[in-house]
């Protein structure tokens, strides 16, 4: 397993196994590598955009999930636990970091979801947008806001 593989990891919802998200690490200045989906190319553009304009050393963690694709900053003090966080595999400690990195993950039932097991939608008001749900037993969470 080569390191890159090794800052990646993919989880399954606890019901149906179906894929509840998956996150990928990106080092300071490396380029985001696009996936098939076509939402993770706009975001390999994006980032394009973003390292013109983010801070030289910015680290990211692209967060794909049944919602979008989402690339999320990491900020230097907190390289060394996320990569700790995704090589262990465990949403829980992603989620510990920042709910941000791992929406999917309910922290009442210590688990995972996908997005046919979420009850989610997408909510505006007059300053933010995002994404809030229920899990399958009635738990309620921003996923992303
Ligand atoms: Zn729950
Ligand atoms: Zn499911």
């Amino acid at each position: 397993m080569d390191k890159a593989e090794e800052l990646e990891a993919t989880f399954r919802c606890s019901i149906c196994d179906q894929e509840a998200g998956r996150v990928r690490f990106y080092a300071a200045g490396e380029p985001v590598v696009a996936s098939d989906r076509p939402a993770s190319r706009a975001v390999a553009e994006l980032d394009v955009i973003l390292r013109k304009i983010r801070p030289a050393g910015q680290a990211s963690l692209v967060v794909e999930t049944f919602y979008g694709v989402e690339s999320q900053p990491v900020w230097p003090e907190r390289v060394q636990a996320l990569s700790r966080a995704v090589r262990s595999g465990e949403a829980s400690a992603l989620y510990g970091i920042t709910y941000a990195y791992a929406p999917f993950h309910c922290p009442d039932c210590h688990t995972e979801y996908c997005g046919s097991h979420w009850e989610w939608k997408r909510f505006e008001d007059e300053f933010h947008s995002g994404v809030d749900a229920h899990c399958p037993r009635g738990h309620f969470h921003v996923l992303m806001y």
